[in-house]
């Protein structure tokens, strides 16, 4: 299957050392990666305007500085830490020791100053180019390139490397054979609004748990400046129903929080909290950000994981490229450090979500309670975090030691 109309094999070629399809921040730091150690790299993407439109929370955690420089202008508001709102009212107030624990970015600029960078490293940026199929070698056996539709006109790419950067919905990597189907629990369907005009923690970004406001999800509320936040939903894919869509338990929540505030953006998303299951590599093929699942799926986070998986695949494909051998065996290497640098986390997320929507309703909120209080974190990280949530819930990591045991 594919988007294409046609296929046509007397369409322009053209050639380039690596294509990336998809300049979000997975897309647009493979590319910078990847051009950055001297490669010929092409970077496209389907819209008009990198980084429009927005569909994400835009929080990220301080941790990120360790793998890209955030521009200021890329930077909404800055981040003490966190408050995790549980369903009887608790709240459990993260803080990070030395008052930074992160950021509320602005995609726009920020998707957009990344793709920058990847053009000013060497790579040709071109926007209204859907990538809509796959080339492959004569036999089938190998990704050769992608038929381009830029503007109606179809054109052919060849490359040693392709590599699927084109998020949630990827159909990449589906074309080169790979399975990326989600099941709809392994989905969190979102809604989210801009609002301005309401009172919220200015220094802390907070999140909302409990089945009636967001059934096996959350609800965020992230300052972006002054009296304005990211506020939204994410529900389980699976419990999205007439009536009961994510943008229905939205708008209870801002009818209940924030009655008087303005709204000033919509916008609905989707975020695959499946985990890293899936491969990540065939001949000629490399998956990164969304497209690869990595998204941590308790948090829903994959900002940070599409910078460090960008980074990775970039300095491998540059090898591989180099001892012209684009083989899955080569680019394999790939699939062993983004799985050493942050899968595990990701493994570990996909767990403690598991346990956690596993639980009955008063074990669910009891778990709550036993977060309620203060915590100051020296590391800011999500390890860091999940490791002191541990420590509180002895019984919990003992649980789920067990459940992981038996499979
Ligand atoms: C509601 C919501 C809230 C979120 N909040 C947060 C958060 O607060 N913090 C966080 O860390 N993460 C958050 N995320 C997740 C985060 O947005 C993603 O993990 C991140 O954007 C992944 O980057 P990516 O480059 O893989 O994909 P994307 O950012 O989705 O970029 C994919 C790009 O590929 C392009 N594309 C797609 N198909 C084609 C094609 N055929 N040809 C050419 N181009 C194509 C698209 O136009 C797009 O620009 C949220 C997600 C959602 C939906």
């Amino acid at each position: 299957m594919s988007g294409c109309k046609h296929m046509n094999d007397g369409a322009p070629e053209e050639e380039h050392e690596v294509v990336v399809v998809g300049a979000g921040p997975a897309g647009s730091m493979t590319a910078l990666s990847a051009a950055d150690r001297g490669l010929d790299v092409l970077l496209i993407d389907r819209n008009p305007e990198i980084g429009v439109p927005v569909r994400c929370a835009e929080g990220v955690s301080q941790e990120i500085e360790k793998y890209i420089k955030i521009d200021s202008r890329c930077i909404c508001s800055r981040i003490k830490g966190f408050i995790t709102n549980g369903p009887e009212g608790t709240r459990l107030i993260v803080s990070a020791s030395d008052d930074l624990a992160g950021y509320v970015l602005d995609r726009r600029v920020f998707d957009k100053a990344l793709a920058h960078e990847a053009a000013r490293a060497g790579a040709e940026v071109r926007v209204k180019s859907r990538a809509c199929g796959i080339l492959k070698s004569d036999g089938g056996g190998r990704v050769r390139g992608v038929y381009v539709n830029a503007g109606g006109e179809e054109l052919r790419i060849l490359a040693d490397v392709v590599v699927a950067a084109d998020g949630v919905e990827s159909r990449v990597a589906r074309w080169a054979g790979i399975d990326t189907r989600l099941r709809l629990e392994d989905i969190a369907t979102c809604a989210q609004y801009l609002m301005c005009d309401i009172d919220v923690e200015r220094d802390y970004c907070e999140q909302y748990f409990g089945w009636e406001i967001a059934p096996a999800g959350y609800a965020w509320v992230f300052p972006k400046g002054e009296h304005c936040a990211n506020v939204g939903i994410g529900i389980g894919g699976n419990l999205s129903t007439d009536n009961h869509r994510a943008i229905d338990f939205l708008n209870a929540f801002v009818r209940d929080k924030f009655p008087d505030g303005k709204i000033i953006a919509e916008m609905f998303g989707a975020v695959p909290l499946s985990g890293p299951v899936y491969r990540t590599v065939t001949s000629g093929l490399l998956l990164v950000g969304d497209a690869a699942r990595h998204v941590n799926p308790f948090s829903g986070g994959g900002i940070q994981e599409a910078i460090q998986g960008g980074q990775i695949a970039g300095e491998v494909i540059a090898r591989a490229v180099r001892e012209k051998d684009c083989t899955a065996r080569r680019l394999r290497e790939y699939e062993r450090r983004w799985w050493k640098e942050f899968g595990r986390t990701l493994y570990a997320g996909l767990k403690v979500k598991n346990y956690m929507l596993g639980l009955p309703q008063p074990e669910f909120n009891r778990l709550f309670r036993s977060l309620n209080g203060e915590l100051k974190l020296s590391e800011y990280t999500e390890r860091a975090l999940m490791k002191e949530i541990a420590k509180k819930n002895p019984k919990m990591m003992l649980s789920m030691l067990i459940r992981t045991l038996k499979g």
